[in-house]
């Protein structure tokens, strides 16, 4: 491929809009433009990349056997009724109507359209399993779209779909997954962690993240290094943790704490650690009731167990009117003792027997000390509600475990018989009774893998592509094309590479030499051969490799041999044991 008649529009200066690398670097190095908030057009260069990991979902997807099916992006709002989800999924799900006045959306996932699909279609055991999967367009409309296609409204999604005649089955289709993404990501040239995750609003009950190390990604994960128990920080268990508080609690009292309201300044101020202090936090839930929850002051509240402990579907922190109305103080004076309203009290299990401990006195600028728990006042329930912090022990083993923070590409869910009970699609087993379908369901975000490639190979001069889904493999920098012998070796070596099946891009552009080892850098090939002036002259060029600092000096006949050399190198590492 010639550069001088490519569409590559590279950006010297770092756009404005851009926050991570990734974003940054893909709209730098010519791989993407953005139309509107979360949408992007890939660019020719960007095409190549999803090309490349769509193929590789591809391949290993069927070789577990799953076949390739294609839905439609505009779905009947009746199926999305069927499951309740048309009134649960709120704002991301993008609603419009057709000339009929007939209710649509944009499909953000698939379960409805494929569990339609099956139940009209699939009828006996005999059939199944079946797992159908499809890349493909998906719309959501986030609250926050930002970070390009890392979390974008469009964006494209390998969603799959298995139907099991038996638990059994399920965990078998399951595993097949797991073990088709293990590969994908390791295809891709990615370091990657399967951790345990929530199942969220599509359901189920066991699921796996697979999460990508970056620091720029948007998830937590705890990571045991030593029996390997990884979880999202969002569902990660520890053992319980203890508060560290005096043998006797005295009287409690009432205590003026003039102008302190967090937890680091009443600390302070009373001279007490932040472990005796209890945070007492109010949420509505479901609309309609208030609970309080109650951690140690130097922890967070994990705001997913809240939700589960207290039976909610929904749950929204209290305004500030709201915190006023129940307690009669503004905002950081909540404590357990004296609401003026009925709250379901709900404390983590470290403060059961609690002695010696502060609370809120739900009194503008006051504090109660000396309170012990189960003495002064009686949670309706305990329950684990603390978020993992680094150091937190495992749950498994009792190590110490440490936090790290990953971008999510891929989701695989049990969902079990949530989708098929709700849209009543059964199959008759072996005893001819209807049984509902065993499901399972699977998410590979396509442009988001793009995005966490790029922020786990980079450098301040741009990409470094895995081999495996760079654009290119080899990019042939000619630093000299006026002179005629340089540009025919250039397009001599194209030939001979292409003919080899390498896949070259030849900046033949009349630039200076700067400007081009400046693109070549910044788009990432992996193998750079520059044809300079000098060397050709003595019969030799410099072949690069992307990510290594110096080249090394080749005849110029022996080129290929070298380049084929280095290519199988850089395969060989993203292979699969
Ligand atoms: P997140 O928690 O990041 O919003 P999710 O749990 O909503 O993700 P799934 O419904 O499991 O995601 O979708 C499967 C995959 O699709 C995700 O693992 C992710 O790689 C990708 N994905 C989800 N939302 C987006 C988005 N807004 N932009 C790009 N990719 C996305
Ligand atoms: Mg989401």
């Amino acid at each position: 491929m010639r550069m001088s008649r490519y569409y590559l529009p590279t950006l010297r200066e770092k756009p404005s809009e851009a926050e991570i690398i990734s974003h940054q670097y893909m709209l730098r190095a010519g791989i993407m433009r953005r139309l509107a908030a979360g949408l992007y057009t890939l660019l020719p260069l960007g095409n190549r990349v999803k090309l490349k990991v769509e193929s590789i979902i591809r391949e290993e997807m069927n070789r577990q056997g799953a076949l390739e099916v294609f839905m439609p992006v505009v779905q009947p709002a009746e199926l999305w009724q069927e499951t309740g989800r048309w009134s649960v999924f709120g704002k991301e799900l993008l609603r419009f109507k057709d000339r009929h006045d007939r209710d649509f959306c944009l499909g953000p996932t698939h379960e409805e359209v494929i569990t339609d699909l099956v139940r009209n279609e699939l009828r006996s055991y005999k059939q199944l399993p079946v797992n159908l999967y499809q890349i493909q367009t998906k719309f959501r409309d986030e609250v926050r779209p930002r970070f390009g296609v890392m979390r974008a409204r469009e964006f494209i999604m390998k969603d799959a779909y298995s139907f099991d005649a038996s638990w059994e089955s399920l965990d078998e289709s399951y595993q097949k997954m797991y073990q088709a993404y293990t590969n994908i990501f390791t295809r891709c040239g990615l370091t990657f962690t399967p951790v345990e995750a929530d199942t969220g609003a599509i359901g189920g009950d066991v699921s796996h993240e697979f999460m990508v190390w970056a620091e720029a990604g948007e998830d937590g994960m705890a990571i045991c290094e030593s029996c390997k128990y990884a979880a999202n920080t969002e569902k990660a268990e520890f053992k319980r943790i203890t508060i560290d508080c005096p043998q006797v609690t005295p009287a409690a009292e009432e205590v003026h704490t003039p102008q302190v309201g967090s937890i680091e300044d009443v600390s302070a101020f009373l001279g007490v650690e932040p472990q005796r202090l209890v945070k007492t936090l109010i949420y509505r839930i479901d609309g309609e009731r208030y609970v309080a929850f109650m951690v140690p002051g130097h922890r967070e509240l994990n705001e997913l167990k809240a939700m589960k402990a207290a039976g909610a579907s929904e749950m929204e922190m209290a305004s500030p009117y709201e915190v006023e109305e129940i307690t009669g103080a503004p905002v950081g004076f909540a404590g357990p003792i004296g609401l003026k309203r009925p709250v379901t009290l709900i404390a983590d299990h470290s403060l059961k027997g609690a002695k010696d401990m502060v609370v809120g006195a739900n009194r503008e600028d006051y504090h109660t000390i000396h309170v012990e728990v189960e003495r002064d006042f009686s949670p309706h329930q305990y329950a684990d509600l603390l978020l993992v912090e680094e150091g937190d022990l495992c749950p498994h083993c009792g190590e110490p475990m440490r936090i790290a923070r990953g971008i999510e590409v891929g989701h695989i869910f049990k969902l079990g018989t949530k989708y098929s009970k709700a849209m009543n699609a059964t199959f008759l087993d072996k005893d001819g009774k209807e049984q509902f379908f065993i499901m399972g369901c699977y998410g590979i975000g396509v442009t988001r893998t793009i995005a966490a490639a790029i922020e786990q190979h980079h450098d301040d001069k741009g990409i470094i592509w895995p081999i495996s889904i760079a654009p290119f493999e080899v990019s042939i920098v000619a630093t000299n094309v006026r002179k005629e012998s340089i540009l025919k070796a250039g397009e001599q070596l194209e030939k001979a590479l292409e003919d080899k099946g390498v896949e070259v891009i030849f900046d033949d552009r009349d630039e200076r030499a700067g400007v081009k080892f400046n693109d070549a850098d910044l788009t990432g090939i992996p193998i750079r051969v520059t044809l300079g002036e000098r060397g050709m002259a003595k019969g030799e060029a410099e072949v690069k490799l992307r990510r290594e600092k110096d080249p090394v000096i080749v005849k110029v006949e022996e080129i290929p041999q070298k380049v084929m050399e280095l290519r199988e190198e850089l395969f060989q590492e993203v292979r699969l044991p």
